[in-house]
Parts: structure tokens; sequence; C-alpha cells
């Protein structure tokens, strides 16, 4: 055992060696279990996840699914594609699915990117888009931020002989920050054809600005143009793993001769397809999220502690400090948000929007902490 392995991991895909893993949020029973706390003691205010709970509509279609467990879902995923076709006014053979949006951005990379091809991000831009690019052996080109926000025009002019995929994420996570409509269609101007831009949304249904670049609308403009949306986040089905992204037929094409045959379940199938038809659910998951933001904002300016404005379900606080103790006096007392200093923000922790109640313990907790 052991014997030889170094030869073996020299051959492994160049990037793989030298990627950061994805860090996620503290997952509760293991809190629960390292403070000998109850479970339901703790807030976990971590991974953007939907406060709510699930909709109604969903757990009745993940009852009537346990009658089918036996048999292989639909690799092609007809329902679903169906309702998000009628939905969003776009042709089925539009649509990838995937196992999460994460699922998807692996696709488009191990489709479009090779070793001596980039991909082109946004410093403190989502996490999973340099993981997937070194994956498949392919280079990061980081784009400096601008106010902590995407900076396109410095993006498009990054763009070289070798860029095959442009990661934009609207609004950005961990961020929050968004780009309006003018500054989106004078990027694509200049982005050339060939070159993918892929349009990350996974907070879209959020977002509550006139000037929104509703990425769906521009599909029939832009051919290069893929948009990526979830389920995870305003539908509340993070558990379940199921994202989707639109694009021209050619492209979903290539994206779906790469998919695992099933790589969205049965129940993740009909969960998504209830819970598009759910839309008091989602009315009531951006209610939910517009007053939780302005709780947070009001509480963490009055702590006079300051964040990046967001347009998400989440906020990332600026502590002026390293804010790696007063995270871990937050799991103290049992409450988890993100450290994001693996993203080159030591000073700030994310916190995600939850309900009235877990976001005023959260702002009790700091207050406790911090004074
Ligand atoms: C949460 C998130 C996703 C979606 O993740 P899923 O795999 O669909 O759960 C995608 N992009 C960003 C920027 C996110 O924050």
């Amino acid at each position: 055992m052991g014997c030889g392995v170094e030869g073996l991991i020299k051959g492994a895909v160049q990037g793989v060696a030298n990627l950061h893993p994805y860090l996620p949020g503290k997952p509760v029973d293991e809190l629960a279990r390292e403070l000998g706390l109850d479970i339901n003691s703790i807030v976990k205010l971590a991974s953007n996840e939907n406060p709510l709970g699930p909709s109604e509509k969903v757990v009745n279609a993940l009852q009537k699914q346990i009658a089918d467990l036996t048999r292989y879902p639909d690799g092609n995923g007809f329902e679903l594609k169906a309702a998000l076709s009628a939905r969003f006014k776009l042709s089925p053979d539009q649509i990838t699915l995937g196992n999460g949006s994460n699922d998807v951005l692996d696709l488009i990379a191990r489709a479009f990117l090779q070793p001596g091809k980039n991909a082109v991000f946004s410093q403190y831009a989502f996490a999973v888009y340099p993981i997937s690019t070194q994956a498949v052996g392919a280079e990061l080109n980081v784009v400096p931020a601008k106010n902590y926000a995407h900076d396109l025009p410095a993006m498009a002019a990054a763009i070289n002989e070798q860029t095959q995929v442009v990661f934009l994420a609207n609004p950005n996570n961990p961020t929050g920050t968004m780009f309006g409509r003018e500054e989106f269609v004078s990027f694509m101007a200049k982005v050339p054809d060939r070159v993918l831009v892929v349009l990350d949304e996974a907070y879209s249904e959020y977002v509550d600005a006139d000037n929104y670049p509703d990425g769906l609308e521009y599909l029939p403009e832009y051919s290069n143009l893929i948009v990526t949306r979830t389920f995870s986040k305003a539908y509340g089905l993070a558990s379940l793993r199921v994202g989707y992204a639109a694009c021209a037929p050619e492209i979903a094409d290539l994206l779906n001769r790469v998919r695992q045959p099933f790589n969205v379940d049965s129940f993740a199938l009909s969960a998504a397809v209830a819970a598009l038809s759910d839309t008091e659910y989602l009315a009531k998951s951006r209610a939910l999220n517009d007053s939780g933001k302005s709780q947070l904002k009001q509480g963490l300016g009055d702590l006079g502690l300051s964040y990046i404005p967001s347009f998400g379900n989440f906020i990332a606080v600026d502590f002026g400090q390293d804010a790696g103790p007063i995270n871990q006096a937050l799991l103290a007392k049992g409450v988890i948000v993100r450290p994001v200093a693996n993203y080159g923000m030591p000073n700030f922790l994310r916190v995600s929007i939850g309900t009235n109640e877990e976001n005023q313990c959260f702002l009790t907790t700091l207050q406790e902490i911090l004074a």
C-alpha cells in the first residue's frame, strides 16, 4: 500500500493537484456534535439556503415519487424541461439539466475547456469556476474586481486567443454584487463569437432591480451565451441537487453528450416541477428575503459594521480586521456563518439571510461578541 503512488500522482491531470477543494458551510450536525448542543439550538446562515422550509407541493410530489424508487429516472427529464420551457419561453432542446447548477458548470468545462485554453472570471467570483477549470487542465484568467464587483470592461480586455469561456455571476457569490443591462450589453459586444459566456444566475429570483439583465431574454440575441440557474436557492431544493443551463440547441447538444445519463434523479426532477408550479412559495421566499435583508442591514448599521450591498440572499460583512476569531466566537455560540478568507476576503464573513428569528439571533450574538 502506498508504494509507487508518486508516479501515479504525477500522471494526474495538470491543475488537479493544486486546485483548492470547495469549502462548504459547516453542517449543523457537525457543530452540534462538537459543542454537545441540541441541533435545534443552532442557527445556520452559512450556505445561502432557503430558510422557509420545503414547499408543501414539493413534499407531496416527493411522497408520490417513492412508488417509483426502483426505476431509473427519466434521463431526458422530459417533464421538467417541458415545465421550464413553458415558464421561460424556451425550447426543450435549449435546456441541459444538472445535478445542481454546479454540475452544469462542470459540463461546460468538460465540453469546452482543455489544457492550453483558459477561462476568464473575476476576483472574488464563485469558487466553483476555478475548480471546474483546473479539473480539466485549463488555465485561470482571473481579472481584478472593482469595488468587489465584476469589472466587465477589464474582463473583456482580458480575453485572449486561448480564452474559451468567460464565467460571470450575476449576482455574484460571495460578494452579492450585480451588474446592469448596459454594462452587460456593452460587454457582450466586445466578446468574440468563439468565446462562450456563462451567465450564472443562481440568485436571479431574488433580484429586485429594474436594470437587472435577465439572461434568458438575451439568448435569442447571443448564440455564445449560456445561462445557468438553480432550484437550490429561491426554490428551496438545495438538498435535492437540481439546476439547469439554457443556451443555443447546438451547445446544449454538446453539454448533453458529456452529461451522465441519469445525473438528475427522479425525486429532484419531480420536486423541481412542483417547485416551479408553486409561485406562492417563490413569492414568500422573496418577501422573507427582502424583510430579512432590511433587518440585517439595519442591525449591522447599528453595530457600526459595513457590508457590501447585496442583491442575493446573503450579505458579506466587513469587520475591518481578521474575521477568523469572530467566526470562531460565533461558532462557539452555535451560530454558523461563512468565512470567505479562501476567496481572499479575510476581513469578511458572509451571512445568509434567514428567518427574522435567525437573523435576530445572529445580530444579538454578534453584539455580545463585539461588546
Ligand atoms: C449556490 C450557487 C450555485 C448553485 O449551486 P447548486 O449546485 O445549483 O446548488 C451556482 N452559482 C453560484 C454563484 C452559487 O452561489
